[in-house]
């Protein structure tokens, strides 16, 4: 089955009602939010009239609790060993968000496993390891999934090595899991032509089953680039049909497939992008239909 689905807002007035309603303008069965701004830590209260409100819509909309993905701020830095204060903050907030997801009932938080800030990569990773120790709880739902990353900078988790690496020293195995991003995997140098490929290195090394969440986005650079910048849907350098080819591939049929393109001229993508992957038919008006449908 395709769960797909886009990255959507959460607001302070409607939470996740507004999430569902904008996944469902759509037409997704699946969705991904920021609990609060990503660029800063601030976090509202969440009001469980609100959530089982959120909890009707989607019933009555077959969307599943398994396909409603939180991703964590990106300004937290659990890799960062050399300010340690700044680590300790990035733990702490990582945990106050695994109580917002419980609170949600939201299985599955994307996390950058972040920058080593120039210090060696084992040290990052190591410091990665122990907030993440601390942090995952037996008696949580939550399964926080490592995000693939393109290397920018000193990103840590741009290979497979780096990932199984903090996977394989996390305590609760059945708490920890891995999020693809095809823009990230093509500008750290993996070839999304050969999918399988890598899905078979990645299946040796780590477990297929430890991936619940595939981003799906178009790049705007050059394999092994890392710079990562997404880009729409078979407008980039990895194609539509490499995309589609990861999308329905059978090895990951039933994970939630999320799309972080940007938006074009102001507004959302999603709706058409959605449409042309449900089709397997590329859209080559796509700027135009985004624009005649919210121009209006
Ligand atoms: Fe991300
Ligand atoms: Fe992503
Ligand atoms: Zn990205």
């Amino acid at each position: 089955m395709l769960y797909i689905g886009s990255h959507v807002s959460y607001k302070k007035d409607s939470e996740l009602v507004g999430s569902v309603n904008e996944a469902l303008s759509y037409k997704s069965n699946a969705f991904m939010f920021y609990t609060g701004a990503p660029q800063n830590t601030r976090r509202d209260k969440i009001d469980d009239n609100l959530t089982l409100k959120a909890y009707e819509i989607m019933k009555e909309n077959n969307i599943m609790l398994e396909n409603v993905i939180i991703h964590a701020p990106y300004i937290i830095n659990i890799a960062n060993s050399v300010d340690l204060e700044k680590w300790e903050f990035g733990e702490n907030f990582l945990r106050t968000e695994i109580e917002r997801a419980e609170k949600l009932g939201v299985k599955y938080i994307v996390l950058h496993p972040g920058s080593s800030v120039g210090a060696p990569v084992e040290a990052a990773l190591n410091r990665v390891i122990k907030a993440l120790n601390s942090v995952l709880l037996e008696s949580d739902n939550v399964i926080i999934c490592i995000e693939t990353m393109a290397g920018k900078g000193n990103e840590v988790g741009k290979n497979i090595d780096e990932l199984k690496y903090i996977i394989d020293n996390i305590d609760l195995k059945d708490k920890i899991g891995i999020c693809l991003d095809t823009c990230h995997l093509n500008d750290s140098g993996v070839d999304i032509s050969k999918f399988d490929d890598y899905l078979d290195e990645f299946d040796k090394k780590i477990g297929i089953d430890k991936i619940h969440v595939v981003h799906v986005n178009d790049s705007k650079n050059p394999l092994g680039s890392h710079k990562d910048r997404h880009e729409n849907i078979g407008y980039g350098t990895i194609g539509y049909d490499n995309l589609i080819n990861v999308i329905y591939n059978k090895r990951l049929d039933n994970i939630p497939k999320i799309l972080e393109t940007p938006y074009i001229e102001g507004y959302p993508p999603y709706k058409f992008e959605i449409e042309s992957i449900r089709n397997k038919k590329f859209n080559s008006n796509l700027t135009n239909d985004v624009i005649n449908f919210y121009n209006k």
